[in-house]
């Protein structure tokens, strides 16, 4: 790490409300507080609650509150997503100004078919008046980003034309994560493996518009006994503030025996992490 990012380390922790916190949302919460803090970082919190369908203000409120009671406070205002369309909006205008978006009518099973070839709109010069989906134009090009110290890169085609704007007016997550984490100058991002692919077309929506490199580290998603990712979808178990929780999520982390570390209180306990393991160190 060169000494400039050394010194604005800025990193987040960006869950979609869409259920309560569960293990797995405290494993990247933790990874991405203890990173920061170990690099003398800022560490903020982002609602990412574009999708207003499936994002509910309760489980806004568990979330928080959770990560309130492990201490794990937002050093800046919470943003949401949800309040800042604007923004996306102006990305998407420049991406549509610099020809990197298409208007698409295809539905899923169309799109499916077209899997691996131009999907026929892009030849419409003259796109119907319906509400069209805007595409990502993206045609065989390579991609990479820094995993802490690996260089990982692949080559994005056709498969990546993913949906930039819906035609519901809704806004993908890559072009909202992309223009948040620029905007607020976030320069190392934490989150789990299973976003490892979509950070190949954050970067390439990156470089289209100009915004600045993070550095990304990946970290394994917690599995459930069926070895699915424990996620809201599949109705993960909520947790509570408990050492117990807070130790299971220390050792996926990497950390054989946390409880060495543990104070009376999950504050203490954490800032022992912190300050007594060199987990989440970045080298120069
Ligand atoms: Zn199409």
């Amino acid at each position: 790490m060169n000494k400039k990012s050394q010194l604005f380390y800025r990193g987040r922790f960006a869950p979609s409300p869409t259920g309560k916190m569960h293990l797995g949302s405290l494993v990247t919460a933790l990874a991405s507080f203890i990173e920061a803090r170990q690099n003398h970082g800022q560490w903020i919190i982002r609602i990412e609650d574009i999708d207003t369908e499936r994002c509910h203000s309760i489980f806004v409120s568990h979330i928080i509150d959770t990560l309130n009671g492990y201490c794990l406070i937002s050093d800046e205002d919470i943003l949401y997503q949800s309040q800042r369309l604007d923004y996306y909006l102006e990305s998407l205008t420049e991406l549509k100004n610099k020809g990197l978006v298409y208007p698409c009518s295809c539905n899923r099973a169309q799109r499916q078919a077209f899997k691996s070839q131009d999907c026929p709109c892009l030849k419409d010069k003259n796109p119907s008046n319906q509400r069209l989906s805007w595409r990502l134009h993206i045609d065989t090009v390579s991609s990479q980003f820094r995993d802490v110290n690996q260089l990982c890169s692949t080559h994005l085609g056709i498969e990546e034309r993913i949906i930039i704007y819906r035609n519901d007016g809704k806004v993908s997550y890559d072009l909202a994560v992309c223009v948040d984490d620029a905007l607020q100058q976030i320069n190392h991002v934490v989150r789990g493996a299973d976003l490892f692919h979509h950070t190949f077309v954050q970067r390439f929506i990156q470089e289209q518009l100009g915004y600045p490199e993070p550095i990304y580290r990946h970290i394994p998603v917690v599995l459930d006994e069926r070895g699915q990712k424990l996620s809201k979808q599949n109705l993960a178990k909520p947790i509570d503030c408990s050492f117990a929780c807070l130790s299971a999520a220390l050792q996926h982390l990497g950390i054989a025996d946390p409880t060495i570390h543990f104070t009376n209180t999950l504050a203490g306990s954490i800032n022992n992490i912190i300050n007594h393991t060199h987990l989440f160190q970045l080298n120069a």
